[in-house]
């Protein structure tokens, strides 16, 4: 048995990525922060501007390498969920709590051990513009991709 040490989010975040939201949605931004903990991450998020007052909106890792994409899918390179263990969703290693927006504003905090932070590296977080059904193959039903950002 262990248990999470509060201390851990008092040192500096392993990585981070910074969050920006796709040309239709330019004032979204923030951060998703993550921090090796107990042969996991865990990862603390600060999001701005979501665009609707209590909206829940569905955040994974996903596999790509680049937050670019074309008219249809402004972050189609953001591939699909990030998935090392061949698992169906959302076992995927990607898959994550979704965001509830506050007037906008949403900020969590999530223990996983399905990565730890140095593996991620690298790769995209997207947010998605509806909530994740945690049903659904392969990716939750969760609609547009409308913000991103590379874990650096
Ligand atoms: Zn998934």
């Amino acid at each position: 048995m262990f248990r999470i040490n509060r201390k851990i989010l008092m040192q500096c975040p392993c990585c981070t990525a910074n969050i920006c939201g796709s040309e239709e949605y330019p004032k979204i931004h923030g951060t998703v922060s993550f921090f090796q903990a107990c042969n996991g991450s865990i990862l603390v998020t600060e999001i701005f501007n979501l665009p609707s007052e209590n909206g829940v909106f569905a955040m994974h890792i996903h596999n790509g390498k680049a937050c670019t994409g074309n008219e249809k899918d402004p972050f189609a390179d953001a591939g699909s969920h990030l998935n090392f263990t061949c698992e169906e969703h959302p076992f995927h290693s990607g898959d994550l709590p979704a965001l509830f927006s506050n007037n906008g504003y949403a900020w969590n905090a999530v223990y996983t051990n399905r990565f730890q932070p140095m593996k991620v590296k690298g790769y995209p977080v997207i947010i998605h513009c509806n909530p994740d059904d945690f049903k659904t193959q392969p990716s939750g039903n969760s609609g547009n991709k409308i913000a991103c950002g590379i874990i650096k």
